[in-house]
């Protein structure tokens, strides 16, 4: 998703669209920094007063709808004084919260009240641009936004001219500074293709201890903090269940909580990223099965810290290998690849179980280990699909 990362892309029309984040540090004026004060309190208070209109709608109609800003400004005459994008931004936060809260809310909870206490002080505002010029852009030492006009800003770097802003995040700290996310979007060009050699593509296979399995024997082996810390969140979710709600204990834990899932989600990113860079920069080529998520989660009895970063997983290899012009080639996932001999070919009639570790070609008589023998297959597999293709297509 836009944003999400500093650095991320989708790719539309054969090009190539990049965002990247600029955090700036803002230096807001006396009467710039009230407004910022004020505009936050008005965000939560929207927010809220969305949600509680929403809860009260869904309890009355059993219909979900989330009412705009501009509905209550009558009666909160306030919330004009403050730039109408930051609030029209809550309402599109809000319907994403039930959107994913809707589609799987185990783990993603029902939207949450804002206070001034524990959420953090934040609004976004997305830039227009009119005939006029831009609602928001940026001068050498300061970015100008609406309502607050040019903010005193320190960038470490500067957006080159052709990038287009799309949205600003102004942030304060718990030690009051001030900060602003620029997210800019850009295109660029496709770059050469790179055609693959089975010498230089890789074959990558889901694992569940191992996160992967590639075809030379290479493993990710998820960190063993990993582990650590999902242990203890199932902890800390068994203590809540214990508690009392409400009660100042049972504050404290899901405050715990939510911090370590935070932790956990910060961890597993981090680790993504790295695997995916590595892998990408190392390989032509990477193979892998085009396993459906949704079928994955149900074989899987009990969550794995990993488990939901696959998908995240394979979406960064593809656009970090798009980039350098290499391909992610999908393999049917009815392929037999688990139950082939990747020595001679022979497929067996019956699927290798997941406890079986190692299998003996009962053909030619080859000992595989199920896995790397699976990532075997998936990148023979993958590299004739994609030359077939290639075939096909110069023809
Ligand atoms: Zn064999």
């Amino acid at each position: 998703m836009a944003g999400k990362w500093p650095h991320s892309q989708r790719i539309e029309d054969g090009r190539i669209i990049q965002y990247t984040t600029l955090k700036v540090r803002l230096y807001p004026n006396e009467t710039q920094a009230e407004l910022f004060e004020n505009t936050f309190g008005c965000c939560r208070y929207i927010w809220n007063r969305m949600l509680a209109d929403q809860q009260r709608f869904y309890l009355e109609t059993d219909k979900h709808f989330i009412p705009t800003p501009a509905k209550y400004k009558k009666e909160a005459p306030f919330l004009k004084e403050v730039d109408n994008q930051a609030l029209i931004q809550e309402h599109n936060k809000l319907s994403q919260a039930f959107r994913v809260f809707f589609k799987d809310p185990v783990h993603f909870g029902y939207p949450n009240f804002k206070k001034k206490k524990t959420d953090r002080d934040s609004f976004t505002a997305c830039n227009h641009v009119f005939e006029s010029g831009p609602t928001i852009y940026t001068t050498q030492d300061g970015i100008r936004m609406t309502k607050a006009g040019i903010v005193r800003a320190k960038f470490s770097r500067h957006p080159q001219a052709w990038w287009k802003l799309r949205r600003v995040t102004v942030e304060k700290t718990k030690s009051g500074k001030y900060y602003a996310y620029i997210l800019y979007e850009y295109t660029v060009k496709k770059p050469e293709a790179v055609t693959p050699t089975p010498e230089t593509t890789l074959g990558l296979k889901y694992s569940m201890p191992h996160f992967y399995v590639a075809d030379n024997g290479g493993m990710a082996d998820p960190p063993h903090w990993l582990k650590q810390s999902q242990e203890k969140l199932v902890k800390i979710q068994r203590k809540l269940n214990r508690m009392e709600p409400g009660s100042k204990n049972y504050q404290e834990a899901v405050q715990k909580y939510r911090e370590l899932h935070e932790h956990i989600a910060n961890q597993r990113r981090d680790f993504i990223h790295k695997e995916t860079s590595r892998i990408a920069n190392g390989w032509d080529a990477v193979c892998i099965r085009g396993d459906s998520m949704g079928e994955m989660s149900k074989r899987l009895k009990r969550g794995n810290a990993l488990e939901a970063g696959w998908g995240t997983f394979r979406e960064r290899l593809r656009y970090k290998l798009a980039r350098q012009g290499k391909a992610l080639i999908v393999v049917d996932r009815y392929a037999p690849t688990t139950r082939t001999c990747s020595a001679c070919g022979m497929i067996q009639d019956h699927e290798v179980g997941y406890k079986e570790r190692r299998w003996v070609c009962p053909k030619c008589g080859m000992v595989h280990s199920r896995e790397i023998n699976a990532a075997q297959n998936i990148k023979a597999q993958g590299l004739a699909q994609y030359f077939s293709m290639q075939e096909r297509e110069a023809a």
